[in-house]
C-alpha cells in the first residue's frame, strides 16, 4: 500500500465512518459477545505475503464493528463518555496524516505552540487564574502520577530523584475513598506504597472532612512520617463527588503541602459559570487535572493538566540529554520535560478544531442539556415501583436501585445490558450495588435519554 492507495481507502474509510454513526441506534450499545470470539476469527500467525487491502477492509467490516462496545453510540450512558465530537475526528486524521512526533519544541513547533495556546484557551474557558499555564497528556491518570511525582520530590527536596527511595522517610499523600483508582496507582507507581495513600474520612456530603485532614497530617508528622500532598476529588467516578475544594485547600496550605485536583471528568462543566461553586477555590490547586475527552468532545485521549507553577514538576520530569538539546534555543519549551513519556502525538490539533467549530457556546449548551436531561431522567425511574434513587444527580450523574436489594439490582442490571438499547454500569454506595447513569455522549437527545426510564419499566422484575 502507497500514498495513492492510502488516498482512496482514506476516503472508502470515511465514508464507512459516515454510515457507521448514521447506523449506531439500531446497534446494541454494548458488544453482545462471549470472551474468545473475536480472537477465534483471527489467523494464528502474521501473513508472510502482502494481502490486498480490500480483503483487509472487508475483513475489518465483517469482525470489527460486531466486536464493539459502542462509544459513540448516543445511549452509551456506562463509565463516563469518551467522546469523539466529528470537528475533532476530522483533527485527528489531520494529526495522523502528518504522523509528528512532538517531544520538543523543534520536532513540531506547530504542536508545542498550538498546545500552549489553547491551555490558555480551556484556563480561560473554565474560569482559572491566568498564573495558569499546563500540558497535554495522554490520560488523568498520567497527569495525576507527574502531580504526585512532583509531591514526593517536593517533600523530599530533590533526594528521592537522585539517590531514590531507600532510607528516605515514609511519605504520606491523602485523599478521599471517592477519589479514583488512578491515585492509589500513583501512590503505587512512585513508591511511596498503597498504605501510605491515606483515604481521609468523609462527610454526609461524600466530600472529605477538612478537619479530618488536619488532624491526620498532625498525627502522622507527630509519628515522624513525612506528609507529601493532598489529591482532592471533583466529581469523583463513583457517584460524582465534590470534595470542599477551597475549605481542603486551605487546610493542605496551612501545612505546607501542595494539592492536586481530579476534575477529570467534571472539569468540563466548569465552561458553564454556574456549576463553578462546586469546585469554589480551585485557584488555590498547584496541579488540576480534566479530561477534555470525556465530556467535552476531544477525541480520546486527551488529557489537561493546570500547573500554578510548572518549575517543579519540570525539575521533576525533565531530563535534557545531549541528543535532545536545541542548540541555540536552550530556554524554549519542550514539553516532554513536563510529562512522563518523551514521545508526544499532536493532541492540541483537536483542541483547536473542537473549540472552533462548536464554540463555548455550542459546548456549553451542551453540558447544560445532559445535566437537565439526567435529572428528567432521575425524575421518570423515581416514579417506578420499587426504584429508588440513592445518589441525587451530581451535575448529570447519579445512581439508582431496586428496593428488593443487591440481588435484584444486579439481575436487573444484567438484563438491562443484554438488552443493548442502552448501557448502565455498576458501583457500590455504602456497601450497597447500584446502578449508575451518566449523561454525556455528545450526539444523544433527549429521546435517546428518555429511554433510560422506558427500558427500565420494561425490564423491571414482573414487568
Ligand atoms: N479521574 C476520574 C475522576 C475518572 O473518572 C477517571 C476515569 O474515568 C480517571 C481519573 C482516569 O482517567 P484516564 O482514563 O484519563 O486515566
Amino acid at each position: 500500500m502507497d500514498h495513492d492507495d492510502l488516498r482512496h481507502w482514506s476516503r472508502r474509510a470515511a465514508d464507512w465512518a459516515h454510515a457507521y454513526h448514521a447506523g449506531l441506534r439500531d446497534r446494541p450499545v454494548r458488544a453482545p459477545l462471549n470472551p474468545g470470539t473475536i480472537a477465534a476469527q483471527l489467523p494464528v500467525c502474521a501473513p508472510e505475503a502482502p494481502e490486498p487491502m480490500d480483503a483487509i477492509f472487508a475483513d475489518f467490516e465483517r469482525i470489527v464493528p460486531a466486536g464493539m462496545t459502542h462509544w459513540q453510540h448516543p445511549r452509551f450512558f456506562a463509565y463516563f463518555p469518551a467522546n469523539a465530537a466529528p470537528a475533532s475526528m476530522l483533527a485527528e486524521q489531520l494529526a495522523n496524516a502528518i504522523a509528528a512526533q512532538g517531544m520538543l519544541w523543534q520536532t513540531s513547533p506547530a504542536a508545542t505552540e498550538m498546545e500552549q495556546v489553547m491551555i490558555g484557551w480551556l484556563r480561560d474557558a473554565l474560569g482559572l487564574p491566568g498564573q495558569f499555564t499546563g500540558t497535554i497528556h495522554d490520560s488523568a491518570t498520567t497527569a495525576t502520577l507527574s502531580a504526585v511525582l512532583t509531591m514526593r520530590e517536593r517533600a523530599l527536596d530533590w533526594a528521592g530523584v537522585r539517590d531514590g527511595l531507600s532510607g528516605q522517610p515514609r511519605l504520606r499523600l491523602y485523599a478521599s475513598a471517592e477519589t479514583h483508582s488512578s491515585v492509589d496507582k500513583a501512590a503505587r507507581i512512585a513508591g511511596i506504597g498503597q498504605d501510605n495513600l491515606v483515604k481521609v474520612e468523609t462527610g454526609a456530603d461524600n466530600a472529605l472532612v477538612p478537619q479530618a485532614l488536619a488532624a491526620a497530617i498532625t498525627a502522622d508528622r507527630a509519628a515522624g512520617m513525612l506528609p507529601a500532598g493532598v489529591i482532592l476529588c471533583a466529581g469523583g467516578t463513583s457517584i460524582g463527588a465534590f470534595d470542599r475544594i477551597g475549605d481542603s485547600i486551605a487546610v493542605a496550605k496551612a501545612a505546607g503541602l501542595p494539592v492536586h485536583v481530579d476534575a477529570a471528568w467534571a472539569g468540563s462543566a466548569m465552561i458553564c459559570p454556574e456549576f463553578r461553586f462546586l469546585w469554589q477555590g480551585v485557584e488555590g490547586a498547584d496541579s488540576i487535572v480534566f479530561n477534555p475527552h470525556k465530556w467535552l468532545g476531544a477525541q480520546f485521549d486527551c488529557a489537561v493538566q493546570f500547573l500554578a507553577d510548572p518549575g517543579p514538576q519540570i525539575r521533576t520530569l525533565g531530563l535534557r540529554p545531549s541528543y535532545l538539546a536545541t542548540p541555540g534555543a536552550e530556554e524554549i519549551t519542550n514539553f516532554n520535560e513536563w510529562t512522563v513519556p518523551l514521545g508526544r502525538r499532536f493532541r492540541a490539533l483537536k483542541l483547536w478544531f473542537l473549540l472552533r467549530a462548536y464554540g463555548l457556546e455550542g459546548l456549553r449548551s451542551r453540558i447544560r442539556n445532559h445535566v437537565a436531561w439526567a435529572a428528567a431522567a432521575a425524575d421518570a425511574l423515581a416514579v417506578l415501583p420499587g426504584v429508588e434513587i440513592v445518589t441525587p444527580p451530581a451535575l448529570s450523574l447519579f445512581t439508582f436501585a431496586l428496593t428488593a436489594g443487591d440481588a435484584a439490582t444486579e439481575a436487573l442490571l444484567a438484563r438491562i445490558n443484554d438488552d443493548g438499547r442502552i448501557y448502565l454500569t455498576p458501583t457500590r454506595v455504602r456497601g450497597r450495588s447500584v446502578i449508575r447513569v451518566q449523561v454525556g455522549q455528545f450526539d444523544c437527545t433527549a429521546e435517546d435519554v428518555a429511554v433510560i426510564a422506558r427500558v427500565v419499566a420494561d425490564l423491571l422484575p414482573g414487568a
